[in-house]
This record gives structure tokens, C-alpha cells and sequence, in this order.
């Protein structure tokens, strides 16, 4: 399904609202619905279990969105959290530099790849994309170009030369894509953070900033978890909880917001074994996306190439959005940057003693950090399908259906008698509702044609719909529809529940 349709689907059917819509809404920044609010929960239930609940070396924490304002001092937000920001004079919108230049060198590669798809119509099975990139001329003259291109920005980047890349925007005579003028102004660092003020402190002393990141949170408490818990290293401490960032271009629904949620975990290791432990996050998270049936063709790795100062590895989990392979999760080998930061500013020891080396030491750290949002909209774009299936006389129509996993789906079972106007049906079905309620989010429906009322709850995911029929008031069965095979089975009311759990579980997620 294209973009468009899956933000309009979200919207209909109460998933994901613009924030403040009758204000005109505030860009980048989205409420959840009914059902949103369900699916984001057992995102945050599967990655909470699958990390605390399934380590017994992992434990959770919950900081406060506020820190002491050296906290960001510390681990170099205030001095280094910055994106390159142009404003276009014409149009007055607002860009980030370096995507602008990205931008230039995919618009060089747009061309590679077409050339690559037209020889492959022609040469057909034996095509060698491989061999025909490394000997055509054309294409070889384009990739020189965009490694210069993308080599000269990543130099500019790394040593913050904001006229080196206003110059680029220049030499290459990039426009803005609204106006389509090179009428630019210059370009000049942009501090994401967004801050705020401490009531009873005037001035500089009592600025605060909202948290660009949980992480920092789980850095200062290092040791009052350690000790508390009595963990030994290796140890992780995990945390779900709001992020914001005043993101210069956010245009992408919920993929870039300001105000977002992430899930990051920190993994506290004997320095020397961060590679090791690196290489096992990176497998797990994979896997733990791979589980809930996730198109395995739309995610891979990305190494980074340019590492930040204080990280000796880091890679990218990518998922192909409508838009394109981009970041989905981070994992980082943040070495003991964080924690020696924290020592020096607060002037507090954060070290660890390990009884087996006999020796104190401020512990490495391997991180794995994801967007709750961002990992709802790669489930939402994966799951949303429009399909042909028969409708009940065997005639074709199209439903659109979100294929979630059942352990995530938002309502689990939908309870519908087949007429309205009947009351032992409705009876009946009001009886089975409040006996399912115990266990699951479930829906009672008795409105319109029971396809429709079918294929309502297809389009939000609900994974079994059970119908209350005349032959339930002779033998107390029912019929429960599968939300993926279509297929209507008759069971006894009271083994409803354990069909539904059968699947719903989240711990057929987490062996
Ligand atoms: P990007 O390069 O896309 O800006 P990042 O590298 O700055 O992301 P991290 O700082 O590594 O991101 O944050 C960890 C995770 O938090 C990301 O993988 C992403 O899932 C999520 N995230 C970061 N920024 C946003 C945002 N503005 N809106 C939604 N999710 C975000």
C-alpha cells in the first residue's frame, strides 16, 4: 500500500491523529488512537519482555524526562547535537544541508540505477549487474561523483565546516525543491534540543532541556541500579520513554517526530569485550524483528562508516519503508565515553569493582536503541495489505487487512451476533463478551452486515472474529473466523479462550 493510503488508513480507523488537528495540527507531532495506543503497547509489552523479562542480567528503569543540565553538557548534546540548517529565501522553508547534498548524489545515482534496469532488459538472465557496473564508462564516471560528492560531505561534516558545505550547495547549483531558486542564506549549526526554564532560577543556571535521548538517563543511574540490584558485569539496565528533538525537517509522519518514544537498553561489559557482545546484540535485535514475522527481505544492516568519537562500532537495522531502506534501530559500541564524561563533570566515581579481575574499572557499554514509532510504522507498513479474497458467495473482493501478529494485533477477538435484532443472539453474544473480556481487549459489534463488520475488523487487525449463529442457542458453539486464512471454525464456547491465547500469546514470541 503507497503512503498516502497508510497515513489516511491510520487516521480512519483511529490509530494515529495529527496533534492539536483542529488547530491545524503541529508539525511532527501525532497522538495516538484507540487502536494506536493498543498496537504501541504491545510493542513496548514485546520489547519490554523480550529484554528485561528473558534476562535475568537485565532491569528496568524509568528516569525522568528532565536532567540536571550538566548531564547534556557531559555526554555533548550542548556542544555537539547539531544538524547544518539552510533556509531557502524564496520559498522560506528550512532544510538540513547535508541532506540536501545527499539528495544531489541519489539524484546522480537515480541514473546508475535506471541504466542498470534498462541493461537488464536487455541482456536478460545473463545479466551480470556486478560486472556491468565495474566496466561501463557512464556508470563508473557517476559512482566517482558521488563517492567525491559524499567523501568531501562527510569531511565537512566531521570537522563542522558549515561554509565547506554551503559551498558544495553552490557548486553543484542545488535548488530548493519548493521554489526551485539557489537563493540560499548561509548555513549554520542548529542545536536540536529543545529547552525550557526551572521556575525558581532566572538565567543561564536554571535552563533545562527536554531529554534528546533516554540513554543519559541510564548512564547516571549506572551505579545506584548496580548496586540495588547487586548485578554483576556483564549487565544491562533497559528504559522506555519520551524523546524530543526540535528536528529540522520532519515530513516523514511518524518516522521523524519531535516529541517520540524510544526503547533503549545499555549493556554494561568488561572493557575487550565489547566486539563479542556487539556481534550478540546485533543478532538478537535482528532476530527479535524477524519473530514477528517481519518480511525478512525489508530489513538489513548498515554498518556506519564514519563513527561518532566516542563509539569504535555501530550499525544500523534498516527497514524498508514506502519511502526507502532507513534507519530502524541503532546499535552502538559506545565504549566507556558516557560514564567517564559523567566521572569527570559530577566529579563522582562510576566505577565498577569486579571480584573476578580484582581491579575497579568504568565499564564499556553496547547499546541497542530503537524508535517505539518508528517501529510501529515499519509493523504498520508491513501488515497493511489490500487483498482479493471471496466475499460469502464465493464472489471476489478486495478488503484491506493489517496482517499484524496476533500477540500484537490491537483488539484480539471480535465478538459479533449475526442479526441485531434477535436478543438470544445478542444475548448470548453479551454473555461470551464479558466472559473474553477477562482476558483480552475484545470488541462487541452487532451493527451492520457481518461482512462488513468482517472486514472492519480487518482493517484494524483483529485476528479472530467469533459469531454467535442460531446453531450456538442449540449446542453452544460458535464460529471463529481467522483473520488471515479465512477459514470458520466451529468450536464449544468454552474452548474459545484457549484457541485465541493459542495464538495471541506473547510467548510464542519470545522462545
Ligand atoms: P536519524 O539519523 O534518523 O535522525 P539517529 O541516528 O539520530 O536517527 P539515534 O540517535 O540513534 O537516531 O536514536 C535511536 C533511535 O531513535 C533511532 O533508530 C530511531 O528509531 C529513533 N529516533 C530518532 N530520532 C527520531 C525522531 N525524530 N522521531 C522518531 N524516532 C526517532
Amino acid at each position: 500500500m503507497d503512503f498516502k493510503s497508510l497515513i489516511s488508513h491510520c487516521k480512519e480507523y483511529g490509530f494515529i491523529f495529527q496533534s492539536s488537528e483542529i488547530y491545524d495540527g503541529l508539525s511532527a507531532v501525532y497522538d495516538y488512537g484507540p487502536y494506536g495506543v493498543e498496537l504501541k503497547n504491545n510493542i513496548k509489552s514485546y520489547w519490554w519482555k523480550s529484554m528485561v523479562q528473558m534476562h535475568e542480567n537485565i532491569v528496568g528503569l524509568d528516569a525522568a524526562i528532565f536532567m540536571h543540565p550538566k548531564t547534556w553538557k557531559a555526554s555533548g548534546h550542548v556542544d555537539a547535537f547539531n544538524d547544518p540548517l539552510v533556509d531557502n529565501k524564496d520559498s522560506k522553508k528550512r532544510y538540513r544541508a547535508d541532506q540536501l547534498i545527499e539528495g544531489y548524489a541519489e539524484k546522480i545515482d537515480a541514473k546508475n540505477i535506471k541504466d542498470v534496469e534498462k541493461a537488464k532488459a536487455r541482456f536478460g538472465d545473463t545479466f551480470d549487474e556486478n560486472q556491468f557496473r565495474t566496466t561501463n564508462d557512464r556508470i563508473i564516471e557517476r559512482q566517482k561523483q558521488i563517492d567525491a560528492v559524499l567523501g568531501r560531505l562527510a569531511e565537512a561534516m566531521k570537522a563542522g565546516d558549515m561554509e565547506g558545505l554551503k559551498n558544495m550547495i553552490d557548486e553543484y547549483e542545488i535548488v530548493c525543491p519548493e521554489s526551485g531558486s539557489r537563493n540560499w542564506t548561509e548555513v549554520r549549526q542548529f542545536n536540536l534540543m529543545f529547552n525550557t526554564q526551572l521556575g525558581n532560577i532566572a538565567g543561564e543556571e536554571g535552563k533545562l532541556y527536554l531529554r534528546p535521548e533516554t540513554a543519559q538517563g541510564i548512564f547516571v543511574n549506572f551505579l545506584n541500579v548496580q548496586k540495588s540490584t547487586r548485578q554483576k558485569i556483564p549487565f544491562g539496565i533497559a528504559q522506555i520513554g519520551k524523546a524530543f528533538r526540535n528536528e529540522i525537517v520532519a515530513r516523514q509522519f511518524i518516522f521523524r517526530m519531535r516529541e517520540f518514544e524510544q526503547m533503549e537498553m545499555q549493556f554494561f561489559i568488561r572493557p575487550g569485550t565489547e566486539m563479542d557482545w556487539y556481534e550478540y546484540w546485533k543478532q538478537a535485535r535482528l532476530k527479535w524483528h524477524k519473530a514477528i514475522g517481519t518480511d525478512p527481505s525489508k530489513l538489513k544492516f548498515h554498518d556506519h562508516a564514519n563513527l561518532a568519537h566516542y563509539a569504535n562500532a555501530a550499525v544500523d537495522i534498516e527497514f524498508e519503508f514506502p519511502f526507502g531502506f532507513r534507519e530502524l534501530e541503532g546499535i552502538h559500541s559506545r565504549t566507556d565515553f558516557d560514564l567517564t564524561q559523567h566521572q569527570e563533570l559530577s566529579g563522582k566515581k562510576l566505577q565498577y569493582f569486579d571480584p573476578e579481575l580484582n581491579e575497579n574499572y568504568v565499564p564499556y557499554v553496547v547499546e541497542t536503541s530503537i524508535g517505539c514509532d518508528r517501529m510501529f510504522l515499519a509493523m504498520v507498513a508491513d501488515a497493511l495489505k489490500e487483498e482479493t479474497v471471496p466475499d460469502a458467495d464465493g464472489k471476489d473482493s478486495v478488503r484491506i487487512v493489517m496482517k499484524l501478529h496476533p500477540a500484537l494485533a490491537p483488539v484480539k477477538v471480535a465478538v459479533l451476533p449475526l442479526l441485531k435484532n434477535k436478543e438470544e443472539l445478542t444475548k448470548a453474544a453479551t454473555d461470551i463478551y464479558d466472559k473474553l473480556k477477562l482476558s483480552f481487549i475484545c470488541q462487541y459489534d452487532e451493527k451492520d452486515a457481518i461482512g462488513r463488520r468482517y472486514r472492519r475488523q480487518d482493517a484494524i487487525g483483529t485476528p479472530f472474529c467469533v459469531t454467535i449463529d442460531f446453531e450456538t442457542l442449540e449446542n453452544d458453539t460458535v464460529t471463529i473466523r481467522d483473520r488471515d486464512t479465512l477459514e470458520q471454525q466451529r468450536v464449544k464456547i468454552d474452548d474459545i479462550r484457549g484457541v485465541v491465547q493459542g495464538k495471541v500469546a506473547m510467548e510464542n514470541l519470545l522462545v
